[in-house]
């Protein structure tokens, strides 16, 4: 059993300088691809659960899965609620056996942000179950939306706050907003380096970034050379498989097709991303 909290995973990572990868995983084949490709690598590595993925009884069945594939591996595996809402959420991850999970009340004001998150730490605290919170807003960059949450000054995390905010909440790592978007971007993002190292500055708190795919890979590594060190990867992962499976699909005669037939390209593609981004991290190797 290789299962371990993202505390004790992101202090290593904090003091080495790399950044452990957290990839949101639905269903079976993105479990096991993200688990073994990161075995294979010696990487840690962090199964993340996006809320609509454990709906009502899905929840034991996407458990069961990560539980095993922790299990099955020799590296150290995180378990991991990705944007938990409620305290609810948080709760029936922590029932089942997750080993860490992020509230994001990022969209609150201040004091409420703080509010929630501290409820949430100390539900979870004495079960050993890391919590990540998120100060300033990441917003979405879904191609055709026309928002760009990245570019909305508003909505990036302001570093006087960040002391407060760890102080008051005990949270273990923390998301920020320096210029990243979730989705698909419209534009190239901009990271503003200088206000993460303004954050860096004011705590020691790990921090983590979100909207991690399609980040250009100069600015991903001058985030992580200076502290980020969790990144979360969701949209690069989904679109390889979806595109490999869109040509497999095209060259079909008729849809009456074994899934096990179809699935071999797709999930190569899959995992091709998923080796891309232990290597650029800078994890592959450290454990
Ligand atoms: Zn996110």
């Amino acid at each position: 059993m290789s299962l371990v909290n993202m505390k004790e995973m992101l202090q290593d990572a904090s003091k080495r300088k790399y950044a452990v990868g957290m990839f949101d995983v639905s269903d079976l084949e993105m479990i096991r691809a993200v688990a073994e490709e990161a075995e294979s690598l010696r990487s840690p590595v962090i199964l993340a659960a996006l809320c609509p993925d454990v709906e009502g009884s899905r929840l034991d069945y996407w458990f069961a899965l990560a539980q095993l594939a922790a299990k099955r591996s020799s590296a150290p595996v995180c378990i991991h609620l990705d944007h938990a809402a409620t305290l609810d959420q948080v709760g029936r991850a922590a029932d089942i056996g997750f080993t860490s999970v992020m509230l994001d009340a990022s969209a609150s004001p201040f004091g409420e942000n703080i509010r929630r998150t501290r409820e949430v730490v100390e539900a979870v605290r004495a079960r050993n179950i890391s919590v990540e919170a998120e100060l300033g807003h990441v917003g979405s960059g879904w191609v055709g939306s026309g928002a760009d949450g990245a570019s909305d000054p508003d909505m990036l995390t302001e570093p006087e706050k960040v002391a407060e905010f760890v102080e008051k909440t005990g949270v273990d790592a923390l998301a920020v907003s320096i210029g990243t978007a979730h989705g698909v971007y419209i534009k190239a993002p901009q990271l503003d380096i200088d206000r993460l190292d303004r954050i860096t500055e004011a705590s020691d708190i790990p921090l983590v970034l979100h909207g991690g795919s399609g980040t250009p890979e100069d600015q991903l590594s001058s985030a992580i050379a200076h502290g980020v060190c969790k990144v979360n990867i969701f949209s690069e992962l989904i679109a390889a498989w979806n595109q490999a499976m869109l040509e497999e699909l095209s060259k079909l005669p008729h849809m009456a097709a074994w899934p096990s037939r179809l699935r071999p390209a797709p999930d190569a593609a899959m995992r091709e991303v998923i080796r891309k981004k232990i290597r650029f991290f800078g994890s592959a190797g450290k454990c």
